[in-house]
């Protein structure tokens, strides 16, 4: 199996759901068993208790699962069912992970975060994978928060683990444009990516959110300071319709690119329906 994560940086509500309902749906579309994963690292269990002005609508699973709205850009996206293990929230995990220390399981070791609770995050993760080609695991959250550091390194051991041609790692970013410099901005990326390989993460690819398309300056400029091709610096700007998503990133050669990164067969996508 080979596993995508998508991480985001500067700022929160940037469109990491839509980019990576957009990359299951590119790698599903090229025949691969896909399938996409939420994390979601607050301590709440689930997303039923959570106020929905901050949140956004509780989405309910098939499986009477409750969880963030993201999982239902995925099922629209992927055209398929997800059930409530494809969301794991810090709350589930620790929860698990207490529930096996007092049955026990650890025999009397000191229970911590590395390696019990990041044991159990990838544990999960790889339960998902079985029967599949492809796992998109979606990291909620920005770089550089405590909350999410404990998924980050769980992301990172499981590059090691499966080997680097199994794992890539995309980094969702802003590219701000000053209106009276007319320039874009790409230090905040740069910074953001700097906090990623400060853990040990080299992002694969950038998906460069902005409003216009990136211009070509801010491209080479990014790959630069990044270490990352310039044909995997990905412009993801302001489209009317999300459902564009999908066919702007496929044009700028994101799920291409990852295929050829993964060792997985370049095919075309089908893309006549959507
Ligand atoms: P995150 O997961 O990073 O919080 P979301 O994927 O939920 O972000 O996206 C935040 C909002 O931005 C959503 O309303 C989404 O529809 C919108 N969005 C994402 N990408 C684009 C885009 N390229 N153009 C326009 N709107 C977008």
């Amino acid at each position: 199996t080979k596993f995508i994560f998508v991480t985001g940086g500067v700022v929160s509500g940037l469109g990491k759901g839509i980019t990576s309902a957009s990359l299951g749906m590119l790698m599903k579309a090229r025949g691969f068993r896909t399938t996409n994963i939420k994390i979601d690292p607050y301590l709440n269990y689930d997303a039923g208790t959570m106020n929905p002005y901050q949140h956004g609508e509780v989405f309910v699973l098939d499986d009477g699962g409750e969880v963030d709205l993201d999982l239902g850009n995925y099922e629209r996206f992927l055209d398929t069912n997800l059930t409530f293990d494809h969301n794991i929230t810090t709350g589930k995990v620790y929860s698990a992970v207490i529930e096996k220390e007092r049955r026990g399981d650890y025999l009397g070791a000191t229970v911590q975060v590395i390696p019990h609770i990041t044991n159990e995050i990838k544990e999960r993760i790889r339960e998902i994978a079985r029967d599949h080609d492809v796992v998109v695991v979606e990291i909620g959250g920005t770089v550089g928060d405590i909350e999410s550091m404990p998924f980050l390194e769980a992301a990172r051991q499981m590059q090691l683990e499966e080997g680097r041609d199994n794992v890539a790692f995309v980094h969702v970013t802003y590219v701000p444009k000053l209106r009276v410099v007319g320039e874009q901005k790409t230090k905040p990326t740069q910074h953001s990516v700097k906090e990623l390989r400060s853990l040990g993460i080299q992002p694969d690819a950038i998906v460069a959110r902005s409003e216009d398309p990136l211009e070509e300056a801010a491209r080479r400029k990014i790959s630069l300071f990044t270490n990352v091709p310039p044909e995997a610096v990905i412009s993801a700007y302001d489209v009317e319709d999300t459902y564009e998503v999908p066919l702007m990133l496929e044009k700028e050669g994101l799920a291409r690119y990852l295929t050829r990164r993964l060792g997985l067969p370049e095919r075309e996508p089908e893309l006549e329906d959507w």
